[in-house]
Order: C-alpha cells, then structure tokens, then sequence
C-alpha cells in the first residue's frame, strides 16, 4: 500500500491483490471501491458521468449575491434506519447536523391542512394539537406506531402496507392525506400506489426507526464531503467513462469503455439492476432474467424558487411542505431552512414528484431519477442476488436495489459491505 492509505487498517489479511474494476460511482460503488481497496487490492472506478455518481446530480444557485451548492436529491439518514451509512460517517470524518423536520401537509381536494413534527413527542402533540385534521391524524398514526412495534416484535406483520392498513381499520384518509404522501415523497420517493404494494413489515420497521428520538440528519457539507472521503481509496478514477461491455474471459474479464479495453480479476457492476443485460450481455439467461425484474419508477425533483409550490399563508411554510391532490402527492422542501448555513435569504426550493411545472423562469435544474420499485416479490430477487453473488462468476453486484428493505443509502452500503464477506 502506497503512503496515501498509510493510516487505513486491512479489513481482512488477504495476501492475493486483484485487479478489481468497479462499474457506477453511486455510494454501493464508493463503498465496494473502499473496501476492496482496505483489502489491499487495485480498485479502478468506472463512471459515466462527469463526477461520481453520488453527487453527479448537485447543484449551484447564484442568489443574494451568493454563489451556493446543494444536493439533488437532499438525501437524510439516522442511527436506526441507516446504522452502517453513521459508521460509514463516523469512520471517514464527516460531519453531519440534526434535519430540523417540520412538515407541512395539505390535500387539495378536501382544503385540509395540519402541522406535523419529527420526532413525535406523542403525549404533547395529542393533548396541544389544535386545529381540525391534527388530532384524528396523530391519533391514528399512534395507534398505527403502537400496533406496528407490537406485531413487528411477535412476527406476525404479512402481506403488503395496504392490507395491513385495511385490516387494521386505518382511514382512507389518514392514507391519502397524510401516511402515503409521507411515505412517497421522502423516504421513498415512489408513487402512491406503489407505498401500498410495499411489504408492510418493511415500510412498518422503518417508520418506528424514522421516528425515534435520533431524529433526521443531514451530511454538513453534502454528497461532495462524502464523494471526495471515498474517491480516495480509489487508484485509478475514470469519471467520463462509459462502460459499453463486460465480458468474462477463462483469464480475465474485459471492460471495454469509449473503445478502450481493459483487463481486471473482477469486476463490481455497481449500476441499476435494469443496467446489467445491456452491459454484461453474454451473462446466462437465468441470470439476466433476475436482473431485468427489477422494476423502477421515475422520479423527478426540480429546485426552484417557485412560491406557488409552497403553503399559501408564509406562516406555514414549513421544511417540508406535502401537497396531495387526485394526481398524486409532492414534497417541497424549503431548502434554506433544510440547509441552516445558507447565508441567502431568497427562498429556494426542490420539489419530489411536482405536480405542474415550476415557472420556467424559476428553474434551476431537474432531473429525472429512478427508483426501484419493492413489493411481496421483491424478496425472490433479494435471494436470488444473494445466490448470483455467491456463485462462481467473477462478475458481482451491487446497488441499494439489491438488499431487503427501502433502496437507500444504507441499503447501497449493505449490498457493499456482502460482496466482502462473500468474496
Ligand atoms: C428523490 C430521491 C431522494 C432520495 N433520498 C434519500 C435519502 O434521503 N436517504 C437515503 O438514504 N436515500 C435516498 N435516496 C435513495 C438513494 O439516493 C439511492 O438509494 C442511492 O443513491 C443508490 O445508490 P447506488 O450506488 O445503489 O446507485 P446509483 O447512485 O444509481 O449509482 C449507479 C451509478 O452507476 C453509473 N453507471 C450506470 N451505468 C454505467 C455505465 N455503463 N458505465 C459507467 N457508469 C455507469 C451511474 O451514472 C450512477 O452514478 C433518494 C433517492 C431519490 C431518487
């Protein structure tokens, strides 16, 4: 190891050093790159964007004199739900502050509006909560909170989040108005239909976890604190770089980008699942056959400064601002109060799924991302992963699509973190 890794501890005492090739610079390929690379081997890192994927998408805004940059998306993370992403954190030094979550929630078609706070203290909310919709809404998610912990500790949670809340009594509106759009507009960024067809212990465990005491957090200095942290465990850094071809050899496996070609021991394809059949074509049937059954949705998210997307009294105007209609549900988040050091005044905004189109004069940027899409069959693919890479195939996988659970962060990091204990 060359004196740039000097201070970094080998995971395992593996002597054989690979050449290893990993392909998308998301956090489940920064985080193979860093593993591999602790495991004394060469990590070259194939991206086709300009800059590392985890932060390919930020942006720059020059308001109030200032020029400022932001994340797209403003990812958050917690201890509970993201406990590998904090170590991750903790490891690398990069710090990170409390989300203030105040949320704003108004459905168009009923005119109801309520607050609505994270982390709930119950006992005050239910005894202050003043103004109509607030209480019924709290009470119900308390009664949801209460009867999620009780079934998800006996084991008894099946089947999909609607039919859990359908057999448990919980309102059409309490869905509509408030859990789905909480749901769909943050932490999974999907549509409406599909929160429902999420497995519901899944979505139950993370709101017990979303909701407890750590509260949210935000990376201080953004998706570029954490890009740079981990780009240095890479040796050769190939931004720019689209991958065209994998293709594995009795010898070596050829990575073929812009019409070079390269050799590698192995190689970490860390891009979409429905990325894999147009990039590693020759892979058995069976294989492919799992990878293109991995369904995504897309997701746009704009940042703006469009106050039509915010609450119509100022005196509403939370951090994050849901607005539910017959087409769906966004989010807005106020980024200047999501991003306390901002010294602007101008409010700015990115938006989750909009429902019209921001001014166009307003516009900073949008972009349309994906999402994987999880329901009750996710779970063959998760295990059929697990199988693929613990196969004999040099060729392995990783993404936040690839593990049980909400693709995120974590999940990104999880599916990371297997390739070394399955290596
Ligand atoms: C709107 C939105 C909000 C979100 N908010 C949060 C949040 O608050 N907290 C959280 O934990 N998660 C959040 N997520 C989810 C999280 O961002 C993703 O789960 C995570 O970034 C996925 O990482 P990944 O490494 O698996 O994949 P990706 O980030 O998709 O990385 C794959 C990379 O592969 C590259 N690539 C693809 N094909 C090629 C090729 N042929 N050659 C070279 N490179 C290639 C791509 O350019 C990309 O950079 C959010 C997602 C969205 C869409």
């Amino acid at each position: 190891m060359g004196s740039k890794y000097a201070n970094l501890i080998p995971i395992c005492s593996e002597t054989f050093v690979s050449k290893i090739a990993i392909i998308g610079s998301g956090i489940a390929g920064l985080a193979a790159a860093r593993n591999f690379k602790l495991q004394g081997h060469h990590v070259t890192l194939f991206e086709k964007q300009a800059t590392p994927g985890m932060a390919a998408h930020g942006f720059e805004i020059h308001v109030d004199g200032q020029q400022i940059r932001g994340d797209l998306p403003s990812r958050m993370f917690n201890r509970e739900l993201w406990p590998n992403v904090a170590r991750l954190y903790d490891d690398l030094n990069i710090g990170y502050e409390k989300v203030a979550a105040k949320q704003h929630f108004f459905d168009r078609a009923s005119g109801r509006a309520f607050p609505f706070e994270l982390p709930v203290d119950w006992r005050m909310k239910l005894g202050v909560a003043t103004g109509l919709g607030t209480s019924p809404m709290l009470k119900q998610l308390q009664r949801l909170q209460q009867q999620a912990a009780k079934d998800l500790a006996n084991g008894t949670v099946s089947g999909d989040f609607a039919q859990y809340l359908s057999h448990h009594g919980f309102s059409e509106e309490f869905s509509r108005e408030f859990l789905f759009p909480a749901l769909s507009a943050t932490v999974c960024t999907c549509s409406d239909q599909a929160i429902g067809q999420y497995p519901a212990a899944i979505l139950l465990d993370a709101m017990q976890k979303i909701a407890s005491d750590d509260g949210l957090w935000r990376v201080s200095n953004g998706s570029t604190a954490v890009v740079s942290a981990l780009v240095a465990y890479v040796d050769d850094d190939r931004c720019s770089t689209e991958v065209n071809s994998i293709l594995e050899g009795t010898d070596a496996i050829t990575v073929s980008s812009g019409g070079s070609e390269d050799r590698f021991d192995r190689v970490i394809v860390a891009t979409q699942a429905n990325h894999v059949a147009a990039l590693c074509p020759t892979l058995p049937k069976d294989i492919l056959a799992v990878m293109n059954s991995f369904e995504y949705e897309d997701v746009v998210v704009a940042v703006h400064t469009d106050q039509r997307f915010m609450p119509e009294h100022k005196r509403d105007w939370s951090v994050f601002n849901f607005e539910t209609s017959s087409a769906g549900s966004m989010c807005t988040v106020w980024l200047n109060k999501f991003h306390t050091q901002w010294p602007v005044v101008t409010p700015v905004f990115q938006t989750i799924k909009p429902l019209a189109d921001p001014s166009p004069e307003t516009v900073v940027c949008s972009v349309n991302l994906q999402r994987p899409v999880v329901t009750t069959a996710s779970k063959g693919l998760w295990d059929a992963i697990d199988r693929i890479n613990q196969g004999d195939s040099r060729i392995k996988f990783c993404g936040a699509y690839a593990v049980p659970g909400i693709p995120l962060l974590e999940s990104a990091l999880l599916s990371a973190h297997r390739l070394i204990h399955t290596d």
